[in-house]
């Protein structure tokens, strides 16, 4: 397997780190625990996508770029060592780029055009109060009344809920457990209301929580027919999941900078700390853990790309970079000493963010039971 970027890929990391590092990391300071308003985000949003953030994911056939997996995830890497706000933003848009050609054929120039813009924004609604892991368990209802659904529910932890314009909604059509699940496209203007959440870390971007009571929407938004859309979320979610491990590390290599920069300048017991060995090793084990967490996430984005079977290297990427990255912001915090916990240095605010990785996109647990069920054929959810 070949892990060195081509030109076209490594012009576009350096341009984006640039741009990130100039442009977005002031916003990302600026705006550290605040919610960036939906304005300024939209207009961070139009200018990645010009880099091909997001959007860029989006087929040719569909006025898109078209980019590939490895770029998308090295993509989002860069956005998120600087801002993992701005980068959940991003992936959320990513996410609902991948799923516009199931958007209904007379719909797709209200969608398309301004999510391949960045002037519109999406969010995917899956998760409930009683619904997390256990997806199958939505019970955010469709009811069909003449030419139109009625919805009614809660959705919970929607990432860019409050700023969207639309929903990708997993709603419940009828009683059959997986049978009964399809996906509907609800716009802003059909009247859902959204209540941002406020988290440990994360806060400069929305997770909301998405209400329906009686929000009539015409049967035509219908995305997915009732029965098809687990399989389509399942494959949506075995591309995200390894970027979204990536997101995570990214977090980790920049406390790891910040932990070199200090170990070198800060002195103790007469020479850099960094010239004591539990220092050193600390450093080189960070260094290593980040490094394999990469691997795996690219040799998951690289299965995709090649159309070969990908979710398992997926689910085992995901736990793994979300892990490795925690464990890696722990030691960039402990060798910052009491400046570590404090907000003058930024990796209290990467201690707070990292942590939410381990639950996001599918807990780390319930990756392992789906590695386990891969290797047994026994389902243990
Ligand atoms: C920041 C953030 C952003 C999110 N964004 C979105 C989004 O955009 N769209 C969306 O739909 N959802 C989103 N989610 C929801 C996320 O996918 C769920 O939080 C996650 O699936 C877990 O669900 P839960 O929180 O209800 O936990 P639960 O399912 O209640 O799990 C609680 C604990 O029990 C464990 N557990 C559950 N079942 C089992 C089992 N069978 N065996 C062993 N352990 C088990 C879990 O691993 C966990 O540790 C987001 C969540 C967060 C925190």
């Amino acid at each position: 397997m070949n892990f060195s970027l081509n030109q076209e890929q490594q012009m576009i990391v350096d341009s984006l780190g640039k741009y990130a590092l100039n442009e977005l990391k002031p916003v990302a300071q600026a705006y550290r625990d605040q919610l960036i308003p939906k304005e300024k985000m939209l207009e961070i949003q139009q200018r990645l996508v010009d880099f091909g953030v997001g959007a860029g994911v989006v087929s040719e056939t569909l006025g898109g770029m078209g980019l590939d997996a490895v770029t998308m995830g090295l993509l989002q890497f860069e956005v998120a060592k600087v801002s993992p706000d701005i980068a959940i933003t991003s992936l959320i848009q990513m996410t609902v780029g991948k799923l516009l050609p199931l958007v209904p054929e007379h719909l797709k120039e209200h969608y398309v055009t301004p999510v391949l813009a960045g002037t519109k924004l999406g969010c995917i609604g899956m998760s409930e109060p009683g619904a997390g892991s256990q997806v199958t368990a939505v019970n955010c209802r469709a009811r069909l009344e003449g030419d139109e659904y009625v919805i009614n529910g809660e959705k919970l932890w929607i990432s860019s809920g409050g700023y969207s314009d639309f929903i990708f909604l997993l709603a419940r059509f009828n009683d059959d457990p997986v049978g009964g699940l399809g996906l509907i496209l609800v716009d802003r203007k059909h009247g859902y209301q959204t209540n941002d959440i406020k988290k440990m870390g994360l806060n400069s971007q929305s997770t909301a929580q998405v209400s329906f009571e009686d929000v009539r929407v015409p049967a035509s938004n219908l995305m997915v027919e009732p029965g098809k859309a687990m399989k389509a979320l399942l494959t949506m979610l075995a591309s995200s999941r390894p970027i979204v491990g990536l997101m995570a590390l990214a977090i980790a290599e920049a406390a790891l900078e910040a932990s070199v920069t200090y170990a070198k300048d800060r002195v103790q017991f007469g020479k850099p700390i960094a010239g004591h060995q539990l220092i050193s090793a600390k450093l080189g084990e960070m260094a290593t853990k980040i490094q394999a967490g990469k691997l795996m996430a690219f040799c998951a984005l690289s299965a995709i790309d090649n159309n070969e079977r990908s979710d398992v290297y997926s689910a085992m990427s995901k736990w793994f970079g979300a892990e490795m990255a925690c464990e890696v912001v722990a030691e960039a915090m402990q060798i910052h000493g009491g400046n570590g916990v404090t907000s003058e240095f930024p990796i209290e605010y990467m201690y707070r963010s990292v942590r939410l990785f381990m639950v996001t996109e599918g807990t780390n647990e319930i990756q392992k039971l789906a590695i386990g069920r891969s290797l047994t054929g026994i389902d243990a959810f």
